[in-house]
């Protein structure tokens, strides 16, 4: 979809520090004044107008490189957009975070030159959006199977198959495809390669079977695409080695800038808390004054300063000229945590505003729909964590070290906080966990992982109330992780379990 440009050429950007706060500014004139985004996000879609104002600062410049004129693609900056959109709207937080992560990030590391100036300028002189497309209707968390394929003849990639849950479904112009290449026995490859579409090129239109009813996040559309295009070769990504290798660079860097989308979102969060409960009178006095919402509040807070250290982390590492793949223990953590702390985030919001919260336009009921995905898209949260408790099995293997608390202490992503927990992980891991207590494992790394940042924070002049008190509630949360670790269920499902288990049966008895 191509947006009227209303805004003067980014030839001469204003700094950013003043973009960002006038972009706030904009943000905030749309939503309250011109329009009520409370209303607005209980509809699909958003109205053209708000788009085109958006639109009209040419957000998405932030992530293109300054050769190519834009502001450069600088970590920092990306975060802090995605953090001002969240405040506002995660969705269109998301909507800039996939324009980022997804599309314009690997255009710009893996793209041939002679198309990346064409695409970039059409982002940057037409608005135009471009999203990424992986997930296939039978294989989601297993896309390495993926069946969608390519074919190469006469100068042009053929690509067809089906792709489903891309965000920005019949509204990106341009989309990153992936697919394997099937030589011609009619056998498809291992590897997985990447091809950018132009949906507005010719033999390059993406039909979209199906608009799906998404739960949250009313703002982006998705749906199932058919696709059956034909791109020419400069199309291709080019991977340093494999395509698999380039494909998890790709989603270690988008997983290492979830914080950004989840730092407004957090921040609001907290900040809705703090004001509801200070106006609110139960019992004969303000909300605020109740111990048990202390507590809640605290851990609002908390989330906002271990997002904070994430950020700041994410902008010292995920910059293009690294290559993240070799990150995943790293990567996974900062999404697993910081999803499920928006989401745990958000229940705790509706509970504390109560059933006034219960509604679609109130930030409270949407922001559970909104955040839940965030623990499914890119990596299940349940096989990230399995995943992190398997890369570190597998250290301490080479590392030929059994105990826990040892290796914590010499691994350069956890060694600050390990030595503060060694009373918890004084033991010896056993190489034998079943998946659930993979699961259960990972989960506690993760949260070690980010206690870690949270003392990288404090190094970098963060306020120290927060530190401390962000410290206490993660040390208590990984306490209740070890008491789930450390008792064993085995518990599976039991067949025949209405035979014999019905409570009214029990009754006549
Ligand atoms: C809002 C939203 C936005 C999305 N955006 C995009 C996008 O922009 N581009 C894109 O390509 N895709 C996108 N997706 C798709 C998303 O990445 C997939 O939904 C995700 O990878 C999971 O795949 P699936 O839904 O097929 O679930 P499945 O693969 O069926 O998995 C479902 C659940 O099964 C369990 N599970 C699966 N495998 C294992 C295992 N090995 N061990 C233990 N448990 C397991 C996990 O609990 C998992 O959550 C989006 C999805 C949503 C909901």
């Amino acid at each position: 979809m191509t947006v009227s440009a209303t805004a003067p050429p980014v030839s001469a950007p204003t700094p950013f520090p003043q973009f960002i706060q006038e972009f706030k500014a904009q943000l905030k004139h749309l939503f309250y004044i011109r329009s009520d985004i409370d209303q607005l996000s209980i509809k699909r879609g958003m109205p053209p107008f708000i788009l085109r104002e958006i639109m009209s600062s040419n957000p998405l410049a932030t992530y293109i490189p300054e050769q190519y004129g834009g502001r450069g693609g600088h970590i920092h900056e990306g975060l802090a957009l995605n953090a001002a959109a969240s405040y506002e709207s995660l969705p269109l937080s998301l909507g800039f975070g996939i324009n980022w992560a997804l599309f314009l990030q690997p255009t710009g590391k893996y793209g041939q030159e002679q198309i990346k100036a064409k695409v970039f300028a059409d982002f940057l002189k037409n608005r135009k959006m471009g999203g990424l497309m992986i997930t296939e209707p039978d294989y989601g968390s297993d896309a390495l199977h993926m069946k969608s394929f390519y074919t190469h003849k006469n100068g042009k990639y053929h690509i067809q198959g089906t792709k489903h849950w891309a965000g920005l479904t019949g509204w990106a112009d341009y989309w990153l495809l992936t697919a394997r290449h099937k030589n011609s026995a009619g056998e498809l490859k291992r590897d997985i390669d990447f091809f950018i579409c132009d949906a507005n090129g010719p033999e390059q239109n993406i039909e979209v079977e199906e608009f799906y009813e998404n739960l949250g996040i009313y703002l982006l559309p998705y749906g199932r695409n058919k696709i059956d295009v034909k791109v020419p070769a400069v199309h291709k990504l080019q991977p340093e080695s494999t395509g698999i290798k380039m494909m998890l660079d790709i989603l270690h860097r988008s997983r290492m800038q979830f914080p950004g989308m989840g730092m407004g979102f957090l921040q609001r969060m907290l900040d809705e808390a703090v004001k509801h409960c200070q106006q609110r009178q139960v019992g004969g006095k303000s909300l605020f004054n109740y111990d048990q919402v202390q507590q809640r509040i605290s851990r609002l807070q908390s989330a906002y300063t271990i997002c904070s250290a994430m950020c700041l982390n994410s902008s010292q590492k995920a910059g293009v000229e690294n290559n993240l793949a070799p990150h995943g223990l790293e990567a996974n953590a900062v999404k697993t945590y910081v999803t499920d702390l928006m989401q745990s985030s958000a229940q705790s919001l509706l509970q504390l505003v109560g059933a006034t919260g219960y509604r679609l336009n109130h930030i409270a009921g949407r922001a559970i729909v909104d955040s839940r995905p965030f623990q499914i898209f890119e990596g299940s949260n349940d096989i990230l964590y399995i995943q992190i408790a398997e890369a570190i099995q597998k250290q301490m293997q080479r590392a030929k070290q059994k105990n826990l608390s040892q290796f914590l202490q010499q691994h350069e992503l956890t060694e600050r906080a390990a030595e503060r927990l060694d009373k918890l992980f004084n033991f010896e891991l056993t190489q034998q966990l079943t998946q659930r207590k993979l699961t259960e494992f990972g989960c506690i790394i993760s949260r070690v992982i980010a206690m870690n940042l949270v003392l990288n924070l404090a190094d970098a002049g963060f306020k120290k109330e927060l530190i401390d008190s962000a410290l206490v509630n993660i040390q208590q949360e990984i306490s209740a992780l070890m008491g789930d670790f450390t008792s064993t269920n085995l518990t599976e499902f039991i067949e025949n379990y209405e035979e014999g288990g019905s409570w009214f049966e029990c009754h006549s008895h």
